[in-house]
């Protein structure tokens, strides 16, 4: 978090030869909330988030801004100390938290890692070109598939599901790791039969894709997705409702994850509380802000989908609206 003291405000000013204590230091906080690709879901939430947060700034002195990446991207940023806080799938805060994916966090569990609460469901979604005579998922094999900029989400839940399918990178015919919001360009110009994302529905992303040439979801099921949703209270099995993009009327049967608002015990916990009152006590407004917030509740979102405990700014506001 960056600190900028107002000049009116520096510790004491000389006056008539004697030094004189000034007003209270007024600090203005910089936070930065790590978002995804700009025509995704997370990008609206973080944008969403520090709309309700800087409303406000005349009475917490926050001002927050948001930036691209990724859920993986994201966590190691709070780590790192560039980012104050974050949108991460559930299964990639679950690992941050126990140090279950060294590939994603090579310094091991991140146990200052804080949930926040939990946002929208995010289904793991297949969209294909009409005409690359892929049906189901095994058909992807073979393919040019957009399988997720490394720092997202997909990229890494892609990998978890190619690791249960016994698949390599190689046997696609072309595995590309283009950022979602160049996805939809690239599938519609050819250059890729498919490609995979973990995201919130209905997305500009996908409406993109569908508007611009004919495309389908195609249905994420088989003994391979079976025996990942057993294994892990992570996942569940889900489905997309029909009727969102052009192309796909009905419902499409997959897996998913929740999407998360995550931070850390770096943050302080008054940082936190301000923040989540933000959108907490602006709720109807933040429902609107997107078609994937519609079915959030309150109760749901600070007790679903989060394996991290949570911030205690957090904990502190919940208990004094009566959540908690
Ligand atoms: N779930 C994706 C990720 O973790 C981002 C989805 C979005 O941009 O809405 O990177």
């Amino acid at each position: 978090m960056l600190k900028i003291f107002s000049i009116a405000a520096t510790a004491a000013v000389a006056f008539g030869g004697a030094m004189v204590a000034s007003a209270p230091v007024q600090a203005e906080q910089f936070i930065t909330i790590g978002t995804g690709g700009q025509t995704g879901v997370y990008y609206q939430v973080g944008g969403a988030i520090c709309k309700l947060v800087n409303r406000g700034t005349k009475d917490h002195d926050i001002k927050c801004t948001h930036t691209t990446g990724g859920s993986t991207k994201n966590i190691n940023g709070i780590r790192a100390k560039n980012l104050d806080m974050g949108v991460a799938q559930s299964d990639w805060q679950f690992h941050a938290y126990n140090g279950t994916a060294p590939k994603q966090f090579p310094d091991g569990a991140f146990k200052e890692l804080r949930a926040v609460f939990s946002v929208h469901p995010e289904p793991f979604t297949v969209v294909a070109r009409a005409d690359a005579g892929i049906k189901t998922f095994a058909d992807l094999k073979g393919k040019r598939v957009n399988i997720g900029n490394p720092g997202s989400g997909q990229r890494g839940t892609m990998q978890v599901v190619m690791d249960k399918m016994g698949w390599k990178v190689s046997d696609f015919a072309l595995a590309s790791e283009l950022k979602s919001s160049e996805h939809s360009a690239a599938l519609c110009d050819n250059k890729i039969d498919a490609f995979v994302f973990t995201v919130g529905h209905p997305t500009g992303n996908i409406k993109e894709a569908a508007s611009t040439c004919d495309v389908k979801l195609i249905p994420v099921t088989g003994a391979a997705i079976d025996a990942l949703v057993s294994e892990n209270d992570y996942y569940a099995k889900v489905s997309i409702k029909g009727g969102m993009y052009t192309g796909t009327a009905t419902d499409t049967p997959v897996f998913g994850v929740g999407a998360t608002f995550v931070s850390s015990t770096y943050t302080s916990d008054e940082t936190v509380y301000q923040i989540v009152k933000a959108v907490f006590e602006n709720f109807k407004r933040f429902k609107k802000m997107h078609p994937a917030f519609a079915n959030l509740d309150k109760k749901a979102m600070i007790k679903n989908n989060l394996s991290a405990p949570l911030h205690p700014g957090a904990v502190r506001y919940y208990k004094e609206a009566g959540l908690m």
